[in-house]
């Protein structure tokens, strides 16, 4: 077995700390990465603390990571000792279901393996993320890096930047389109930047009037403070889509209020508690679709991570050492994250000489 040495939550009430563990030996199919940066998800933190009620103890979150190819398995041909990769949410699925055929293995009608927090098919444990200095993956779920991106600022990619670049792929966005992007963190700011790359008039909705500057620097056409009612209305019934990344529970109406006929608002964010159930009129009396969407596959990943490196879009990151992380996530609750936590993994060679 591989060692491994990384951060991991003992149960839902204790912080991160330093974690030694073991993962599989690359097979001939694997690639054997040192992790080199991993960005810090709000999926990471509703996992550490239970949020989702599915949480197997001790966790290791970290879901966007990339790392430099150290060791590949003698089938692996696509991936070169040495060279930048990546690897986001999946790290298996059953690839026969027609989800899996249609490279959508974030629908895998069997499962897919999330990168923590899933059932290990290798070791019959538990999957563990990116917060760790190695990771061991089947070549089919890794990702190339192009040489254009920053490797510490493209991390996030790999989760916020699939998470929105696959709903404004799948609902068309393109220029000309009127689209709104709810909520100013790690997905949102990716979203602005993505959709202001796609051609959109893209207007920023945020309840903190202070990311007005950034949202304008990152690519929004307009900013709109969501608990100014006046500033709301101004915008009704004039959106084609909406992507909404706030990570609580709140009212949709006021959001569904603002879409044109036959236009679509997409959840990506997955609060703990439920929204409460919008007004079934606000979507029957102009045909407006509520939907949902989860990360992307592996084949979209790679035209997004392609696209990103081709529009020179990269995370605006924050680097913190590991030994920050429970800070980071304090910060991450209250919106003081501008706008993603990157995990700077040369921080944990402290945790490895002192194991
Ligand atoms: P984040 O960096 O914490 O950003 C969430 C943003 O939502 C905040 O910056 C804030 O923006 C806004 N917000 C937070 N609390 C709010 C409240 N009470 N009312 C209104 N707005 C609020 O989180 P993230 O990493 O972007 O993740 C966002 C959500 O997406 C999480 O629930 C995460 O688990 C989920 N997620 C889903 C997928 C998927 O595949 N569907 C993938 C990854 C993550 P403002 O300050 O601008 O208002
Ligand atoms: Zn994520």
């Amino acid at each position: 077995m591989l060692k491994a040495i990384g951060y991991a939550a003992q149960t839902a009430q204790t912080p991160l700390a330093p974690f030694a563990f073991e993962r599989r030996e690359p097979g001939p199919h694997d690639v054997q990465i040192e992790i080199l940066y991993c960005g810090v998800c709000h999926s990471d933190l509703h996992t550490a603390r239970n949020e989702w009620q599915n949480t197997v103890f001790p966790t290791v979150p970290g879901h966007e990571i990339i790392g430099r190819v150290i060791k590949v398995g003698e089938h692996v041909k696509n991936f070169k000792v040495g060279e930048m990769a990546g690897v986001g949410c999946l790290v298996d699925s059953c690839q026969h279901c027609p989800s899996c055929a249609e490279d959508l293995e974030q629908y895998c009608e069997n499962g897919f393996t999330g990168t923590y927090n899933a059932e290990d098919k290798h070791s019959g444990g538990v999957t563990y993320g990116g917060y760790a200095n190695n990771i061991v993956v089947n070549q089919k779920f890794v990702l190339h890096i192009s040489d254009k991106l920053d490797p510490a600022s493209a991390a996030p990619l790999l989760c916020a930047g699939i998470t929105t670049y696959s709903p404004l792929r799948h609902w068309n966005v393109s220029k000309g389109h009127k689209v709104g992007i709810v909520g100013l963190g790690g997905l949102g700011h990716m979203g602005v930047k993505i959709a202001h790359a796609m051609g959109a008039h893209v207007v920023l909705f945020t309840t903190s009037p202070d990311k007005k500057q950034d949202a304008l620097r990152l690519g929004a056409d307009e900013v709109v403070i969501s608990k100014d009612e006046q500033q709301m209305a101004e915008h009704a019934n004039s959106f084609d889509f909406i992507l909404n990344t706030v990570a609580a529970p709140h009212n949709l109406d006021n959001f569904l209020n603002l879409l044109k006929r036959d236009g679509t608002m997409t959840l990506v964010g997955a609060p703990a508690e439920s929204h409460p159930s919008p007004n079934v009129f606000n979507l029957i009396m102009k045909r407006r679709t509520l939907a949902g969407s989860l990360i992307g596959g592996i084949k979209e990943t790679q035209e997004m991570l392609d696209f990103c490196a081709e529009h020179g879009i990269t995370s605006d990151i924050e680097l913190i050492p590991i030994q920050d992380i429970n800070l980071a996530y304090e910060r991450m609750l209250k919106s003081d994250v501008k706008y993603r936590f990157v995990i700077d993994m040369a921080s944990l060679t402290k945790e490895q000489s002192a194991a």
